[in-house]
């Protein structure tokens, strides 16, 4: 398979784009861009700093008076149309997502693509609803509120789902009637340029501002710029508390999508005969494999009912070793690489770390030392105790931590043992059961007998060390991206 067998953003080194244009980085500075299956550059983006950010945020500033005074109809109009087009080019932009992200494209990166167009085409379509109060307080006297963007949002996104992720940020700035500087991961940039090619044109200039560059650099300067009125960010935890800093001094506001180390639980009664194999396949989408485990709400601690383990352990193992590991951008491939030699020796670190402590491998192993891809294989981990490193902390592999359970009470406590509360799942059909834990455990987003991905329309965030703040529905969007302007008019002073 040749090396470039999708097309690369024409913006080329530039990285940026800034007040309708392509910009190349002032001094020339640079960003390989390597794809992690192959080991091999990709090509080169700029290396934004300080310098860009301040255009960039110039040019929003510049922009958010005609833009917020633009009827939220048409902004609306103008994200559906984004959406279309990415629609229309969503193998494209899939191809070179799976070879920057190591997101196979058969199961991961042309859904995201999909997925990413059909948020956009959401909040294109319900960017109208932004309605605000009204209340009479006499004759002639009433009070109203009405929602107003915060002004210019900068936002700053991860590798693992970037297409998604950048569509839901860019979504919920411009429809709630803010401008946006956007930050992509240095990792992971090209499918946001892209992106932004398709948007070339369609907002009006400075609306829409992309600046590629390292997180230290280009990410520290768009987080504590004096021009940035909002910020977004999603990522780790850790850099979650480091933009928290940056904007206390001026009260910017926030918004945190954070990190998870989320458990799936199972009883007994989701595995009756019938119900077992269905059970068996949600759970192994849960923890999120074919991602090779690198998603924020994978359900990476599996609290198994030990009357069922023996049961449903080797199914889950059996599906899980059937996924076939490879190249990303091969059409059989179900689970790519990781991003970078990185993250690849920070998980073999954990697997490692485990297997010393006395673990025992359902499937799996210590991953190779120097591979030829970044391609860890499934690994399922039993005989672990949940106060280790591997059942704490986000590994961000596909490496999931099995511990069995004998009560209700029992598991629900260990469940929120964590200082994440992003998602969980619970695998039973007992309602009692279900209301019990749904209301017990720590976490934004439950979900029940499945194990999908996020849905536009329904509010996503987590609690705890996992982020302030909900996206993927309208809702969220006017919390985090408006604030309440209320006004008292009495039309008859004296009457
Ligand atoms: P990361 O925190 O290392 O990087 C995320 C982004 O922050 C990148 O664009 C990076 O360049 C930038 N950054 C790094 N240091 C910065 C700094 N000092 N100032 C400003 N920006 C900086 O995260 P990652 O490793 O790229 O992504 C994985 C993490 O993201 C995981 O913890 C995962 O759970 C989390 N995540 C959360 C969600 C969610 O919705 N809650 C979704 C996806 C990923």
């Amino acid at each position: 398979m040749a090396l470039l067998d999708y097309k690369l953003p024409e913006a080329g080194l530039a990285g940026s784009y800034i007040d309708g244009a392509w910009h190349r980085p002032m001094d020339g500075r640079k960003l390989t861009i390597e794809n992690p299956s192959r080991r091999e550059p990709i090509c080169d983006v700029g290396r934004g700093t300080s310098v860009e950010i301040d255009l960039a945020v110039k040019a929003a500033r510049k922009a958010l008076p005609a833009w917020r005074a633009l009827p939220a109809s048409e902004r609306g109009k103008l994200l559906a149309e984004l959406g279309r087009r990415l629609e229309e080019n969503a193998e494209e932009v899939a191809r070179v997502l799976a070879a920057e992200s190591g997101n196979a494209i058969k199961t991961q990166s042309r859904g995201e693509a999909t997925g990413a167009a059909g948020v956009l085409k959401y909040y294109g379509g319900v960017a109208v609803e932004q309605k605000g109060e009204t209340l009479p307080l006499g004759p002639g006297v009433f009070s109203y509120s009405t929602r107003e963007p915060h002004g210019v949002v900068g936002s700053i996104i991860p590798w693992n789902s970037p297409l998604q992720l950048g569509s839901v940020k860019i979504s919920m700035a411009l429809a709630t009637g803010n401008c946006l500087v956007l930050k992509p991961a240095e990792d992971a940039p090209l499918a946001i340029l892209k992106l932004s090619e398709l948007a070339d044109g369609l907002f009006p200039p400075g609306v829409f501002n992309v600046v590629t560059g390292l997180g230290e650099e280009a990410g520290a300067a768009l987080a504590s710029h004096p021009g940035i009125d909002k910020v977004s960010f999603t990522g780790s935890s850790e850099v979650g508390k480091l933009i928290g800093h940056a904007t206390a001094d001026r009260i910017a506001k926030l918004t945190l999508e954070l990190g998870g180390k989320s458990p799936t639980i199972v009883f007994p009664d989701a595995v009756e005969d019938e119900r077992l194999d269905a059970t068996a396949q949600q759970v192994a989408n849960a923890m999120r494999f074919a991602r090779q485990g690198q998603s924020c709400t994978a359900g990476s601690r599996l609290f198994v009912h030990k009357d069922v383990w023996d049961v449903l352990m080797p199914r889950i193992a059996e599906k899980s070793a059937a996924l076939r590991v490879g190249d990303a951008l091969d059409p059989d491939v179900d689970m790519g690489a990781v991003v970078n030699s990185e993250r690849y020796s920070e998980i073999r670190a954990y697997v490692v770390e485990a297997a010393e402590q006395g673990a025992e491998f359902l499937i799996g192993g210590i991953p190779a030392e120097d591979p030829a891809g970044f391609n860890p294989v499934p690994t399922i981990i039993a005989g672990v105790d949940n106060t280790w490193r591997i059942a704490r902390e986000e590994v961000f592999g596909p490496v999931m931590a099995a511990i069995p359970f004998e009560s209700e009470a029992e598991v629900i406590e260990m469940a929120n043992d964590t200082h994440y509360g992003l998602a969980a799942f619970i695998f039973t059909h007992d309602f009692s059961r279900i209301t019990r834990l749904t209301r017990a455990i720590d976490a934004g987003w439950i979900q029940v007998n499945q194990g999908g991905g996020q849905i536009p329309g329904m509010s996503y965030g987590g609690t705890k060390q996992s982020g302030t703040g909900s996206e993927y529905s309208i809702e969220g969007a006017l919390e985090a991206y408006t604030y309440r302007k209320c006004v008292t008019v009495n039309v008859e002073p004296g009457a």
